[in-house]
C-alpha cells in the first residue's frame, strides 16, 4: 500500500512537472522539429525519456536527456501511424507514453482541461501499477484497454438469407451443413460426429465472403458477432489478445453464434516472419486465438468463420484439425453466376421490361458480386439524376464504363490475351487430364483473378496421397508435367519468342518439387539420399543452409539431375498437346465462350477422343 502512495505522488510530481514546464495540449509548443527516423534512432539509444502523443497517434513531442549532460530537450515529430513496431519498441525502452484526445473546440477543452488532470492522474498511476507488479513486459500489460474498447461488432439478427448469396453455389452447398450444426447440433453429436470449429472463407475480396457468413448465420437464426483482423491489431501489445478473449467470451455467452473474423491475415500471418523486430502483439493475438479455439468444444455452438484472400501467407498452426479445418474458396463468378447476382440485386430495382441482365453479364467478366451490385447502384442513381421512371440499358452500360475504368484488373476484352490465358490453362487441365497418375480436375477458368492471374486450372489431389504422405514418383512426376502444361501449350500455338510471365508461378513450383524429389525423397539417380537438414524451422536462409551441408560437387550433381527432370517432364508436357492439337483447340474455344469448364465437362470432351485412364474415369465419384 505504502508503495502505492509512493507512486501516487510521483505520477503527480511527474504531471505537475510537465504541466509546469510546458503545458503539452498543443504540441505546436515544443520548440522544433526532428525526423521521426531521428526519433526512432534516440529511442533506441535510451536518450527518450517520455512521448506525449497527439492527433490519434499522428503527432508526437518527445522529450529528450542529453546522455552526457543531462540537459533534457522536447522535440516535436511527425509519427507514423502504421508503424506497429513503434509502440513495442517504446515499452521496451520504458518510454513514458501519454496520449492526448484529439484538439477539440475552445470552451469544451477548457472544461476537459481541467477534468484532465485527474484523468491523467488515475491512469498515469494505473500505468505504474501495472508496470510495478506485472513485471517488465509481462503479458498482462495494459491489458484493460481491449476491454473499455471492444471494438467487434454483434448483430442480433443479420436479416441474411442464402436466397440473398448468389452465383457461388459450390460454398453454399458446403455451407448450408453448418445451419444444420448451429441449429441442429444434437443430430450430429447424437452419433459421434465431431461438429467442425472453424471454416475459413477463401477468395478475393467482394466476392460475398462477409454476406455467406451472415446468410448461415440469418438462415440458423442465431446472433452474429464480427470483427477485423486488421482492428485486433492494435497500438498496445497485448491489446488485440484481449480483445480475442472479450469476442470469444461474449460469443460464449450467446451460443449458438457465428464469429466472424475478416482479413484474418493481419493477425494470422506466419509467425516469426523476422528476426529481431518480429511483431509480437500479432503473434500475442494469434496465439490468444489459438488458445481460444482450442479451448472450446465444438458443440459449444460456436462456429468462427474466418474469411481471407492470401491463404498463402497463413500460419500453418491456423489449418490445424480442430481448428480452421474447413477451407472454402469462393470464387469470382463465372457469366452464370453473374447473372445469378444481377438478378438478386435488380429485385429492388426498377428496370425497363427490355432491359436484359444477361447482355450485362456477358458484359462484365472478372466483377466481383460487390462489383455486380455496385454496377446496379450506380445505374440506379444515373436514372434518378437523369430524371427517368426506370433504369434502361442505357444507364446500366454508363455505369459499368465508368466503373470498369476504375476496377484494377480489366475485364478480359483483348482477344489475343485472352486467347493465351485459355492456352495456358488449357494446356495445364488437358495433360493433367491425359497422364494416368493425373489428378483430376476439378475446373478450369479464364476468369481473371487477383494478384495478376488470369486463370487456373484446379485439380483435385487423391486424399489418401496427401493423408499418408506417400507420394509416389510417378504421382509428383504427373505434377510437374501438368504444371509445364501451360507454358508448353503457348510455345506450341503461339511459338517460343511469345511465352509470357504468366507461368512463372508455375516455373517456381516445378523447380521446388524436382528439387525435392533429389534432395528429399531421394528419387534421382543419385539414389535414395536426404541431402537436407531436418532443421526447417529455421526460416531464414533455409536454402542456403542444406547447401552448405553438402560438398560443392554433390551440389553440381543435384543441379544436374534436377535440369534432367525438368527437361524430361517439359518435353512430355508439349509431345501430348502436340499429339492432341485438335483437342486442345477445340477446347479452348469452349473455354473462351463459357469462361469456366467443369472438370466432368471437359473429361467429357476428351474421352470422345481418347479412353480415360482409371483415376479420372473415376473422378466424378470424387469431384460430384
Ligand atoms: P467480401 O466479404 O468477400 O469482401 P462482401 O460479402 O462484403 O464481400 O460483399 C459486399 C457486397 O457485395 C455484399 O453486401 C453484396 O451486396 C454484394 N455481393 C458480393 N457477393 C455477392 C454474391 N455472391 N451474391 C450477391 N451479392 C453479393
Ligand atoms: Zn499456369
Amino acid at each position: 500500500m505504502l508503495g502505492g502512495i509512493a507512486l501516487a505522488v510521483v505520477a503527480a510530481l511527474l504531471f505537475n512537472n510537465s504541466l509546469t514546464q510546458a503545458p503539452p495540449q498543443n504540441p505546436n509548443n515544443a520548440s522544433s522539429q526532428i525526423p521521426y527516423s531521428e526519433l526512432l534512432s534516440n529511442v533506441r539509444q535510451d536518450r527518450v525519456t517520455k512521448i506525449d502523443i497527439f492527433d490519434n497517434g499522428r503527432t508526437g513531442v518527445v522529450s529528450m536527456r542529453d546522455p552526457i549532460n543531462g540537459t533534457p530537450s522536447r522535440f516535436r515529430v511527425n509519427l507514423l501511424a502504421g508503424d506497429q513496431a513503434f509502440y513495442p519498441l517504446l515499452r521496451d525502452k520504458n518510454v513514458d507514453i501519454t496520449i492526448y484526445p484529439p484538439n477539440n473546440s475552445g470552451a469544451l477543452m477548457g472544461l476537459l482541461q481541467t477534468l484532465l488532470l485527474p484523468i491523467l492522474l488515475l491512469a498515469g498511476l494505473f500505468f505504474l501499477l501495472r508496470r510495478s507488479g506485472g513485471g517488465a513486459g509481462g503479458p498482462g500489460q495494459a491489458m484493460s484497454f481491449g476491454k473499455s474498447k471492444a471494438r467487434f461488432q454483434m448483430d442480433a439478427k443479420t436479416g441474411i438469407k442464402f436466397d440473398d448469396v448468389a452465383g457461388i453455389d459450390e460454398a453454399k452447398v458446403e455451407l448450408q451443413e453448418v445451419v444444420q450444426f448451429l441449429k441442429k447440433p444434437e443430430r450430429f453429436t447424437a452419433v459421434g460426429a465431431k461438429i467442425p470449429k472453424g471454416v475459413l472463407l477463401v477468395g478475393p475480396p467482394g466476392t460475398g465472403k462477409t454476406l455467406l457468413a451472415k446468410a448461415i448465420a440469418g438462415e440458423a437464426g442465431v446472433p452474429f458477432f464480427s470483427i477485423s483482423g486488421s482492428e485486433f491489431v492494435e497500438m498496445f501489445v497485448g491489446v488485440g489478445a484481449s480483445r480475442v478473449r472479450d469476442l470469444f467470451k461474449k460469443a460464449k455467452e450467446n451460443a449458438p453464434c457465428i464469429i466472424f473474423i475478416d482479413e484474418i491475415d493481419a493477425v494470422g500471418r506466419s509467425r516469426g516472419a523476422g528476426i529481431g523486430g518480429g511483431n509480437d502483439e500479432r503473434e500475442q493475438t494469434l496465439n490468444q486465438l489459438l488458445v481460444e479455439m482450442d479451448g472450446f468444444e465444438g458443440n459449444a455452438g460456436v462456429i468462427v468463420i474466418a474469411a481471407t484472400n492470401r491463404p498463402d501467407v497463413l500460419d500453418a498452426a491456423i489449418m490445424r484439425p480442430g481448428r480452421f479445418d474447413r477451407q472454402v474458396t469462393v470464387d469470382r463468378p463465372d457469366f452464370k453466376g453473374r447473372l445469378e447476382i444481377l438478378k438478386v440485386h435488380a429485385r429492388n430495382k426498377k428496370l425497363l421490361p427490355d432491359v436484359s441482365l444477361e447482355r450485362v453479364a456477358r458484359r462484365t467478366p472478372g466483377y466481383s458480386g460487390a462489383d455486380l451490385s455496385n454496377v446496379l447502384n450506380e445505374s440506379a442513381i444515373l436514372a434518378a439524376r437523369r430524371r427517368l421512371e426506370a433504369i434502361s440499358f442505357k444507364e446500366i452500360d454508363d455505369a459499368i464504363d465508368r466503373i470498369s475504368t476504375g476496377l484494377v484488373r480489366p475485364p478480359l476484352v483483348d482477344g489475343k490475351k485472352k486467347r493465351l490465358i485459355a492456352y495456358h490453362e488449357v494446356g495445364h487441365a488437358l495433360v493433367g487430364t491425359l497422364l494416368a497418375e493425373g489428378d483430376p480436375l476439378s475446373k478450369v477458368t479464364i476468369i481473371p483473378r487477383g494478384g495478376g492471374t488470369g486463370g487456373f486450372a484446379q485439380f483435385y489431389p487423391s486424399e489418401e496421397m496427401i493423408d499418408s504422405g506417400m507420394y509416389s514418383r510417378s504421382w509428383i512426376m504427373a505434377r510437374i508435367i501438368t504444371a509445364l502444361g501451360g507454358r508448353a501449350a503457348e510455345e506450341i500455338v503461339f511459338g517460343e519468342d511469345e511465352v509470357t510471365v504468366g507461368a512463372s508461378s508455375d516455373i517456381q513450383n516445378v523447380a521446388r518439387l524436382a528439387k525435392d524429389m533429389v534432395t528429399r525423397f531421394g528419387m534421382s539417380d543419385l539414389g535414395p539420399i536426404s541431402l537436407t537438414g531436418q532443421g526447417s524451422e529455421v526460416f531464414l536462409g533455409r536454402d542456403l543452409m542444406s547447401r552448405s551441408e553438402c560438398s560443392e560437387e554433390v551440389a553440381q550433381q543435384v543441379d544436374h539431375q534436377i535440369r534432367e527432370i525438368v527437361e524430361f517432364c517439359h518435353s512430355e508436357a508439349k509431345r501430348l498437346l502436340s499429339e492432341n492439337r485438335d483437342l486442345l483447340d477445340r477446347l479452348v474455344d469452349l473455354l473462351i465462350d463459357k469462361e469456366t469448364l467443369e472438370g466432368q465437362e471437359f473429361r467429357d470432351i476428351v474421352a470422345q477422343k481418347i479412353p480415360l485412364t482409371e483415376r479420372h474415369k473415376n473422378a466424378s465419384a470424387i469431384t460430384a
